[in-house]
């Protein structure tokens, strides 16, 4: 797409709203970043575009520049792969049937895994629902806010550090897609693929550099070095692989509302790479205010 204007620092690139697992509705999320003083937002909820049309409207209605995007599940063996995605076009068939499919995995997994936990725990699936709204991404996040407000827990992130931990009997994974195949399915959208969060287990769990490799050569546009949950050794080798491949590095929040302590800004995107991913993606355009 053709270049213009150039974008509004600061840039965060990394946002949830209740369409996932964040606790502010799009609206509501938009008017934080305004609020927060950020020029350009990124929606990235899990596998799903659908909020971006509210998302839109808000980012018009306060002055902030909206990059709708995505955060798509994906697995490399055993690990799961974030992948944020930007620009794509939401109605590309390939991907709708893929994140729906996502979706109902993520679904039919939450059961279980409420099935599972109500042996131990008075908690029931209506619990769970009430945690979310309809045609939410459904994920451990609304099991850790129904026993929150239950009273097993008392935050949602002491429900994860401990009963809905993988290491605890509860835990299941979900189906989700390659992440070469998540690679080429955004770029076939029209879309820019950012790995999220590649070194939260520090320097020796980052992708091997033929995986790496691989991605870069489908498409991968870059890492998400600045996100405060990859160790600093593992950010050290992400800056090799980075240089090595030819891949931007972004930063960005994470930001889940009161969900999660990240606050929005506290990682930002140079407005150059916010740049690169525009003038690159095909799929749709950023909303400008
Ligand atoms: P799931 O994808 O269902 O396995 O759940 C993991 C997701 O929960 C990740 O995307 C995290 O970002 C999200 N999450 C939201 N709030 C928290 C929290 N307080 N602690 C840990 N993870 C969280
Ligand atoms: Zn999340
Ligand atoms: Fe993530
Ligand atoms: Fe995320």
């Amino acid at each position: 797409m053709t270049a213009e204007a150039g974008f509004p620092a600061p840039a965060d690139l990394h946002t949830h709203s209740r369409v996932s697992d964040g606790t502010e509705t799009p609206s509501q999320l938009v008017r934080a970043a305004r609020e927060a003083g950020l020029g350009t937002v990124a929606l990235t909820d899990h596998d799903s575009t659908a909020g971006w049309h509210e998302a839109s409207e808000a980012a018009v209605e306060n002055g902030v520049t909206l990059i709708p995007g995505m955060e798509l599940s994906t697995r490399h063996g055993w690990r799961s792969v974030h992948l944020l995605a930007y620009l794509f076009d939401p109605t590309n068939g390939d991907l709708v049937e893929e994140t729906a499919r996502i979706r109902q995995s993520r679904l039919t997994r939450a059961e279980t895994i409420v099935q599972k936990l109500s042996a131990d725990y008075d908690l029931t699936w209506a619990d769970v629902v009430e945690q979310t709204t309809p045609g939410t991404t459904i994920g451990r996040p609304h099991i850790a806010d129904a026993l929150v407000a239950r009273g097993f827990v008392p935050t949602r992130s002491e429900a994860f550090a401990g009963i809905l931990h993988p290491a605890t009997g509860y835990y299941l994974p979900h189906y989700a897609p390659e992440t070469l195949d998540g690679v080429r399915l955004v770029r076939a959208a029209g879309g820019i693929p950012v790995i999220a969060h590649p070194a939260t287990r520090g320097r020796d769990n980052v992708l091997d550099e033929e995986y790496m490799a691989a991605l870069a050569e489908a498409g991968l546009f870059g890492l998400e070095i600045d996100h405060r949950e990859n160790t600093p050794d593992g950010r050290v080798r992400l800056h090799e692989l980075a240089e090595t491949y030819g891949l931007r590095i972004t930063g960005s929040s994470d930001y889940h509302g009161s969900g999660k302590p990240n606050r929005l800004g506290e990682n930002t995107t140079a407005p150059e790479v916010v740049q690169a991913i525009a003038d690159e993606a095909t799929g749709w355009e950023p909303v400008r205010p």
